[in-house]
């Protein structure tokens, strides 16, 4: 007897994106986690949602859906807040061939100390509040009948005799389901392995740096070969940065410290900024550098697995509901 169509585990973005969207074509569902919505990888995100450059990449495609799925989600989910600021940027890294550049730098981050003399103005990117967002996801799948099971580790998989997923076991409890998606960042190696199913990852740590600066100073994405940041409209600015193989709470503080000096050396008026906080989040990356997006070789297990998942989630929840429609007219 089945419980529930389909079980999501992980509620993290891309996790609570699948169960939106799916609850709204009229799947019921269950989401399941460890923790709190967005706790993971999610929560230390900045975020940015955008084309891209074009780097020709089996991904690329996938990456300007993400954008337009997030898009159509903002029309349709209460709450629901996007900040399509545009995105500066200029540098080795973010420049490509072709680019259009941009010479009105002063008009779209008029405090930057030194103003790049050659620049793009991404005017379609822009960002979102990753833990509130998934938060508002799930509200719109609870309406829409999702049953939300925090606090609730998922120790394996439910398997048939034949092999075939049934469902998941938390502690002493199986959930059944027709299908089981793992949404469960870097915990679906782990997960998938209870099926026989190997989704190997690479350790992505990266760094988090959150400043309270005074509100407008950065009024979109500035991007560029020595930082990155945003600011929300109480002032909160998200500095992301490579990890540098920090270790302790000391580690952190000090590139804390050293990220706050470069933000008030590169924009006027940022002298007040304080330091907030710096956590490290690791990614979801699998070895293979690819997404592993849909029905594994095993029967009744599909994985949602890829990077960047803030960008990715609204398109991944889009075809993760094709799918398992699919099957259920399969199915019938
Ligand atoms: C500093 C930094 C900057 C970033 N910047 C960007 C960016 O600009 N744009 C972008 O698109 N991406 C960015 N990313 C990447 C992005 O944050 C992640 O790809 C995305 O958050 C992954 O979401 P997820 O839902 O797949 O995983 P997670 O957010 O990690 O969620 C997985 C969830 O599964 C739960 N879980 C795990 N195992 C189990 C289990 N056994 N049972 C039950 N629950 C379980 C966890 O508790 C967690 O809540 C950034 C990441 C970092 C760290």
């Amino acid at each position: 007897m089945v419980s529930r169509e389909v079980i999501v585990v992980g509620a993290g973005i891309v996790g609570s994106s699948i169960a939106y969207q799916l609850a709204v074509a009229g799947v019921s569902v269950t989401l399941v986690d460890a923790a709190l919505p967005g706790s993971g990888a999610t929560k230390h995100s900045f975020a940015w949602i955008g084309r891209s450059a074009h780097d020709g990449s089996p991904e690329e495609k996938l990456r300007s859906l993400g954008r337009d799925h997030w898009y159509r989600l903002a029309q349709e989910v209460p709450d629901l807040e996007m900040h399509w600021t545009g995105a500066l940027v200029w540098g080795e890294y973010f420049s490509h061939d072709g680019a259009p550049k941009t010479d009105r730098v002063e008009m779209i981050e008029p405090h930057l100390v030194m103003p790049p003399h050659q620049s793009e103005h991404r005017a379609d990117d822009g960002w979102l509040d990753p833990v509130r967002t998934t938060e508002c996801l799930i509200r719109a799948a609870q309406r829409h009948g999702t049953s939300v099971r925090l606090g609730s580790p998922v120790s394996r998989l439910a398997r048939s005799e034949e092999g075939t997923v049934i469902g998941a076991v938390l502690g002493t409890e199986v959930l059944s389901a027709s299908t089981v998606i793992v949404a469960a960042g870097t915990g679906s190696t782990a997960l998938c392995a209870t099926a026989g199913i190997d989704l190997p990852m690479v350790s992505s740590p990266s760094v988090l740096v959150q400043l309270q600066a005074p509100p407008g100073i950065v009024r979109g994405i500035v991007a560029n070969d020595e930082f990155e940041a945003r600011q929300s409209a109480d002032g909160t600015t998200l500095m992301p940065l490579e990890y540098t193989g920090e270790t302790s709470r000391e580690d952190l503080r000090r590139t804390g410290e050293e990220t706050l000096r470069l933000f008030q050396g590169s924009f006027h008026g940022a002298s007040e900024t304080k330091l907030k906080s710096v956590e490290i989040g690791w990614r979801p990356m699998l070895a293979n550098g690819e997404s592993a997006i849909g029905y594994s070789s095993v029967p009744g297990l599909y994985t949602a697995v890829a990077h960047p998942g803030i960008m990715l989630a609204s398109v991944i929840g889009h075809i993760a509901t094709k799918a398992i429609l699919a099957q259920r007219q399969t199915n019938l």
